[in-house]
């Protein structure tokens, strides 16, 4: 796993988020919370984005390729894969 540290929300500057070096820029979850609620519609896609609540709760990550794609209606192979790969990670080591 990346190094995660924990930073400022950018958008309210409250709350802090647990953020990896690839993405300075995160939102804490109360901000981003109805940036998500777009709708998906390519099947695939919206399989892939049907995982628990929590792990977009807690990984600012899944949160930001999802706000991604929902804002540019794509996304990389790359971050396709890492999004499954973290949310696989999320199902076998559940974290505290
Ligand atoms: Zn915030």
């Amino acid at each position: 796993m990346a190094i995660q540290y924990k930073q400022k929300c950018y958008a309210c500057k409250k709350n802090y988020v647990t953020v990896t070096r690839r993405q300075p820029f995160a939102m804490c979850w109360d901000c981003q919370e109805k940036e998500l609620s777009g709708e998906v519609k390519d099947p695939e896609m919206k399989k892939m984005f049907d995982i628990p609540l929590e792990y977009y709760k807690k990984s600012s990550f899944l949160r930001d390729i999802k706000s991604r794609y929902l804002r540019f209606g794509a996304l990389t192979e790359n971050q396709i894969k890492a999004f499954k790969k973290v949310s696989e990670e999320m199902k076998g080591n559940p974290q505290p």
